[in-house]
């Protein structure tokens, strides 16, 4: 099997150390790909190479960028299938998964290329007779994206095509679980003409080489998606160069469902929010606050429909349930339902595995000692926690160092709107799952959630700059 490369420059070269790495299918952990292993001098290169480019890719114009992004998302729709099988094969994701994904990702490549007639400044009048006054806004330069191994396509198409839109050449560095994926996406642009260098790609572990990129004194801007703990730390890196930086972290996304909601619309949709990707979704909903009147009904219902979900052959429609990315991610999952059974949660649906896939888990009677309860699992195990009132329920959803995403279920408009208001999350849906993002929205969270918004006008904001100009005319 030929090794994937690394993208730098405009040419596909080996890793510097010519070590390669591989790239597992999670569904039974056989070898599905060999990436090259980047290193600190491929960073280095790779930044250097964007720096350059970025000397001429920085006075590109709109018409040009809008060209090239939209040429690489109709290659990407032409080649819908192999991005699919890849989201199937690299990364575990059912076909229902994966065909979201890439229709979400595409729209991504597109929203970005209207992003380019954007970018602009304003003028100002001025208390100084006879002075033109004004703002001009201009791309930071190197753009650093570095993306996580479950939405990879989505990430990939919003990071980069964000960042190049705005006139920012670009440094990818892609999950270790995902750099087949990434790769796809790096031909796309290559086909559709995007001149050398604007952007390249780094592959390998984001433990050995990540510090290097996020240190580098020739990468303006930061954005990152993946956990909590590697956020904090690229953040703690960051803080040292003043680099600026948006961190798209994990969550605990609360869902409180009151007494009047319509139970027949809202477990469907709650068992989407939770299960889409077997739960390794940050929006997932991994916590239920039920009004106690709904209490029973909604765990019965809600426990049966996760039950019934299906974990076959993930090319078949009604699969659900695929496989955990990783041992270290399977480990995680199988210690938080121990945990919390040992420490007296009940198991109302799930807890058992086949394979590396983990049935569907519903718990109840969980405490906030046990990890479940505060920490984000990241697989398909979720928690009921009857309510007795409104305000108890925000209150609970409130008790987290997390603020993702959040929804509410209930007929009552004002309940609704103060939940919105008062909930410590960066996004709420009334009446609709957690799990929702669109290209032109802002996207993002508080507290270990991360901060800054990512999003077409978000990204406009985060990854340029402005320069007050003043001409003064006598
Ligand atoms: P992760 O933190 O393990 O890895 C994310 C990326 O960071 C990978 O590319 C990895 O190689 C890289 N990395 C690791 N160490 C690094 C370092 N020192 N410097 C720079 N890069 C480094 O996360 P993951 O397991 O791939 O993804 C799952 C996590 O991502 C979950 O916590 C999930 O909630 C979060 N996530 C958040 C969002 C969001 O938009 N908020 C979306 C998707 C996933």
């Amino acid at each position: 099997m030929e090794a994937m490369k690394l993208w730098i420059g405009g040419a596909w070269r080996e890793a510097a150390g010519r070590e390669t790495f591989e790239d597992l299918n999670p569904l039974d952990d056989r070898r599905y790909a060999v990436a090259a292993r980047g290193t600190a001098e491929d960073v280095d290169s790779a930044v250097h190479a964007a720096r350059e480019s970025f000397k001429t890719y920085g006075r590109s114009t709109p018409k040009d960028r809008e060209a090239w992004l939209l040429k690489t998302a109709d290659i990407l729709a032409q080649r819908r299938q192999e991005i699919v099988d890849c989201l199937i094969d690299e990364i575990g994701s059912p076909i229902g998964k994966a065909n979201f994904e890439f229709e979400k990702g595409l729209t991504m490549m597109r929203a970005a290329a209207g992003l380019t007639r954007q970018v602009r400044g304003e003028t100002f009048q001025s208390d100084a007779p006879g002075t033109w006054s004004m703002s001009i806004r201009s791309p930071l330069g190197v753009v650093a994206c570095i993306t996580p191994f479950n939405v990879p396509f989505i990430k990939t198409s919003r990071m980069t095509g964000n960042a190049l839109a705005t006139g920012n050449t670009v440094v990818l560095l892609a999950s270790e679980f995902a750099p087949r994926l990434a790769a796809l996406v790096t031909e796309a642009y290559a086909e559709a003409g995007l001149p050398a260098g604007a952007l390249n790609l780094v592959t390998g572990f984001g433990h050995e080489i990540g510090d290097r990129l996020t240190s580098h004194r020739d990468v303006d801007f930061v954005t990152f998606t993946g956990s909590s703990v590697v956020g904090q730390h690229i953040a703690e890196i960051c803080a040292r160069n003043r680099t600026p930086l948006t961190l798209e972290l994990g969550g605990k996304s609360p869902t409180l469902i009151l007494r009047d909601a319509d139970l027949a619309a809202a477990v469907p949709m709650a068992v989407r929010s939770m299960f889409l990707y077997s739960g390794q979704a940050c929006i997932a909903s991994s916590r239920f606050y039920v009004e106690k009147p709904l209490y029973d009904a909604f765990t019965e219902t809600f426990a049966a429909a996760a039950g019934r979900l299906g974990m076959g052959d993930l090319r078949d429609p009604s699969t659900v349930i695929g496989p955990i990315i990783s041992v270290r991610q399977r480990d995680r999952v199988k210690a938080h339902i121990s945990d919390a059974v040992s420490k007296g949660a009940t198991l109302l649906a799930g807890g058992d595995w086949d394979g590396n896939r983990c049935r569907p888990t519903v718990l109840c009677g969980v405490k906030t000692s046990m990890a479940v309860c505060k920490e984000e699992t990241f697989g398909p195990v979720t928690s009921l926690y009857p309510v007795d009132s409104f305000e108890e329920g925000l209150s609970l959803a409130n008790d987290t160092r997390y603020g993702l995403s959040s929804a509410i279920y209930t007929k009552d408009l004002s309940k609704a709107l103060r939940y919105a208001e008062e909930i410590g999350a960066g996004m709420c849906h009334v009446n609709g799952p957690t799990i929702q993002d669109e290209p032109h929205i802002p996207f993002g969270g508080k507290g270990d959630s991360g901060f800054g918004r990512e999003g077409t006008d978000a990204d406009l904001q985060a990854m340029t700059t402005l320069k007050w100009v003043t001409v003064h005319v006598s």
